[in-house]
Parts: structure tokens; C-alpha cells; sequence
């Protein structure tokens, strides 16, 4: 999880919003109409806010499945106005939007991408390789790596992946500075390093403590 920025609410949500919400609680269903809050104007929004990767897990979402997700339960009567309300719609892996059994969590008591700041979440979560654990034990990191299941078997799977990659890279950048007479590091070799921990690449958060280990940022 990074900081995110919330846009501006799509047109279509401006103008339709309240009709929406009034047929949704009129009509008792338990969930809202998706080809709604899905519609193509507010998934490209959400798409943009977060350079096309999961909210909460940072995994790019060209490479699975993308879901809109309600980040308050809009299931339950208090829950129902804000089906279609622009500040609670979250884009999510698959991983991340099925929170059974963990849905029990508050959210208030886990980190939220727009609320928290990158030095707030940096606080409460950190990284072992690929493994996420919560920092000094903290409670918040903790509920937030249950309540999205950001420790996941496929998450972990696809975080070695990407390590492995850019372990690769380093290696490669290492050899040709042996190579060369064990020169120093180019500027342009450091650039393509700190990519990795860039706000638009996946799994940046991962990358930028680990290049912070390593000094490279
Ligand atoms: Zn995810």
C-alpha cells in the first residue's frame, strides 16, 4: 500500500449519484447495481488514481482481474447511501477484494490509502524479502495485512517474482561495473534501480524500503 490521491468524481457519478443511491435503498436489494458503479468513466478514474494497481496490495491490475471495491460494507442498512459514494469506491485484485472471513475488521482500525500518508503506512508495515509483516508489531499494520490478506500465498508468489527480477537487474548493473574496472555507479544505472520504488511501478512500497536498506535511495 502507497499514499494515493483521490481525483475529481467523474462526471456520470455528479449527475447520477443520487438517483442511484435513492433506487438502491428503495429497492431493498443487498447489493448495488455493478453495471453502475462499474461504469467505464469511474473504474478509468480509479485506474488513473492508482497507475493502474490494486489499492491495497499495489499489484498491477493488467495482470489479473480488476474489481470495484465498496471500502464501507454496503450490504447493511447504514452502509447503503454510500453504495454509489465516490470517496468509497476502491479498485482491487481479486486477492484483495474477498476479505472473508477477515470483513470483521473495522476499517477504521486499518490503513487506509488516501487517509494515511506514505510515512504513516511506512510506520505500521514492512518487508522481510517478500514476506510483508507489520513494523514493530504494530496493530494497525497487522489488521490491515489480515483485512486484505496482503500476506497471501500469490502475493507472496508474485512479490519473489518481481524481487528476482530486480535482483537481476542489480546483478547485471554489478557486473559491468566490475567489468569496468569496478567504476562507480552511473546515473543512469541508479535511475533504472530506483524505478522499482516508483509511486507507478508495482509493488513500489516493497522496493523503496529495500532500496532504503541498501542505499540506493
Ligand atoms: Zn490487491
Amino acid at each position: 500500500m502507497i499514499h494515493l490521491d483521490r481525483l475529481s468524481k467523474p462526471d456520470i457519478l455528479e449527475a447520477k449519484q443520487k438517483e442511484w443511491t435513492d433506487k438502491f435503498i428503495a429497492s431493498g436489494k443487498s447489493r448495488p447495481d455493478f453495471s453502475k458503479y462499474g461504469h467505464s468513466e469511474i473504474s478509468e478514474t480509479l485506474r488513473s488514481i492508482s497507475f493502474n494497481k490494486c489499492y491495497y496490495c499495489e499489484r498491477k491490475l493488467t495482470d489479473i482481474h480488476s474489481e470495484i471495491d465498496h471500502y464501507i460494507e454496503v450490504s447493511d442498512t447504514t452502509g447503503k447511501a454510500l453504495a454509489f459514494d465516490w470517496e468509497n469506491l476502491f479498485l482491487a485484485c481479486q486477492n484483495c477484494n474477498n476479505k472473508f472471513p477477515n470483513s470483521k475488521i473495522p476499517v477504521n482500525q486499518a490503513l487506509n490509502p488516501f487517509y494515511d500518508s506514505d510515512y504513516e503506512i511506512e510506520s505500521h508495515l514492512t518487508f522481510e524479502n517478500e514476506i510483508i509483516t507489520a513494523q514493530n508489531n504494530s496493530e494497525i499494520g497487522l489488521r490491515t495485512i489480515q483485512k486484505f490478506k496482503l500476506d497471501s500465498d500469490s502475493l507472496d508468489k508474485i512479490r519473489s517474482k518481481h524481487l528476482l527480477n530486480f535482483k537481476d537487474v542489480l546483478l547485471k548493473i554489478r557486473e559491468n561495473q566490475i567489468a569496468n574496472q569496478g567504476r562507480p555507479i552511473s546515473a543512469e544505472e541508479k535511475q533504472i534501480i530506483q524505478k522499482f520504488a516508483q509511486k507507478d511501478a508495482p509493488f513500489s512500497l516493497m522496493f523503496k524500503l529495500l532500496l532504503k536498506k541498501v542505499k540506493y535511495i
